[in-house]
């Protein structure tokens, strides 16, 4: 069994963290590749050292002093080599970073040192051998990642090479610059490493022990998912529930390898596997519950619209062209509706209007602002009567209104519109009537 083990900037904040980690990867002798972020924050208002990079960076390209900012940097790395008895230099990459940065770089080469230097640390702690992800994931000419090109090197760099530690976040470019995923983009580079090993299982360590089925900003001490297929946690993780990259699942799902994400501070715990399909009765009829705030609604009106061909297709050139994309567009027979997120909309809000009118002549456009959607997702719900009813049952009797509805053909969820301001009542409404009722 060979397992890939990602540990996220918390899980390795401090030599305490990393003596935990050490003890995961050495209980089980198939954790033999490991991909580490930088190091994370260690208390809440903590710095991570990606950002402390991103700052120091700023400063240097501005050719102002960074000595203080730099030296920071370098005292989070010297506490964990300490605090874990080591006598780890790193001298000689310090003064090469600090000349790079003089040279300018580039940003992206500033954040990824954070890992860079973490896998340095790592590797030499656990007795692993260092493999830059510089030489194995890359980025084409416009910055693309390279799927193709990463797959094959991937699995020809790693095939002779027993146990590894691979830094995560970074790659680098066609021109040998270097170039790191968005932000959080370490999950990625477990989801790469698992499959160009063909793992059997991609184990994803962080702070929580997995997904819970509703935010713990909006519902106390909500249940655990346990097991969640890729699809679901496409519905739900598009909502904005953030345990894991979104584009993390990708490669894995790709190759047919589960995901389990794990809690570093509560290893025994079960976390929350993240499988292609599953036998596993979901303990409730739904296995998620996300939403997000902000959305704006444009609601255009025409007699005879369902009659003009290309009506749809001239609507959404408007908003294409303004590079606002849409997150849905329920219609009538003689009004048609587009949900977009209000941030993107509100600066081109009138050059929308104007190509509107110019485009489909409307007899008129209205805007209604201050909208949530909310998904209800759950495997369970596919052809289960009344689950569509039940939601509507406990909106109306926690008196709210519901705007708009949408439940996608794979049944697999339902989405509704409800005010901002009714957004958490929803939500809670929801969780009661089908995971607390069914407890
Ligand atoms: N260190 C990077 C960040 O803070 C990447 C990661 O942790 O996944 O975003």
């Amino acid at each position: 069994m060979v397992k890939v083990v990602k540990f996220g900037g918390s899980s390795l904040a401090s030599a305490e963290q990393f003596v935990k980690v050490a003890n995961i990867i050495h209980e089980q002798d198939s954790r033999r590749y490991v991909v580490p972020s930088a190091p994370g924050k260690r208390f809440s208002d903590d710095i991570k050292v990606t950002d402390m990079l991103y700052s120091c960076y700023d400063k240097a390209a501005k050719s102002k002093n960074f000595d203080e900012e730099f030296k920071a940097i370098k005292e989070r790395y010297y506490g964990i080599i300490e605090g874990l008895g080591m006598t780890l230099s790193l001298e000689d990459e310090f003064e090469t970073i600090k000349a790079s940065f003089k040279a300018r770089a580039g940003r992206d080469y500033a954040a990824s040192r954070g890992e860079y230097l973490n896998g340095k640390v790592l590797a030499a702690y656990l007795g692993y051998e260092f493999v830059d992800p510089a030489e194995m994931i890359f980025f084409d000419e416009n910055g693309a990642f390279n799927a193709k090109k990463t797959a094959e090197t991937v699995k020809e760099r790693l095939k002779d090479i027993e146990r590894a530690v691979i830094p995560g976040f970074y790659g680098s470019c066609e021109n040998d610059t270097i170039k790191t995923f968005s932000r959080g983009g370490s999950d990625i580079t477990g989801s790469i490493i698992a499959a160009g090993v063909n793992a059997d299982l991609y184990e994803n360590w962080t702070d929580v022990s997995g997904f819970l089925i509703a935010d713990p900003r909006v519902i106390k001490d909500p249940m655990p998912i346990t097991t969640i297929t890729y699809k679901e946690l496409r519905e739900l993780s598009y909502m904005g529930a953030g345990v894991l990259h979104e584009d993390a699942i990708f490669p894995v799902r790709k190759a047919g390898i589960p995901i389990n994400i794990k809690n570093t501070n509560d290893p025994t715990a079960q976390g929350t596997m993240i499988v292609e399909s599953t036998c596993v009765k979901p303990r409730f009829t739904i296995t998620g519950i996300a939403g997000k705030k902000g959305f704006t609604v444009v609601n255009i009106e025409k007699d005879m619209m369902n009659a003009e061909l290309g009506f749809g297709r001239r609507v959404l050139e408007v908003f294409e062209k303004n590079k606002v994309s849409f997150e849905h567009m329920p219609s009538g027979i003689d009004t048609m509706s587009v949900i977009v997120n209000q941030a993107e909309f509100e600066p081109c809000e009138q050059e929308v209007l104007a190509g509107l009118h110019r485009n489909v002549s409307p007899d008129s456009i209205d805007i209604e602002t201050d909208l949530a959607l909310i998904a209800i997702v759950g495997r369970g719900m596919k052809s289960q009567r009344g689950t569509a009813g039940r939601i509507f049952a406990a909106l109306a009797h926690s008196h709210i209104n519901v705007k708009m509805i949408d439940q996608g053909s794979s049944e697999l969820n339902i989405i509704v519109g409800v005010a901002d301001s009714d957004y958490e009542q929803a939500i809670k409404a929801i969780y009661e009537i089908f995971v607390i009722h069914q407890l």
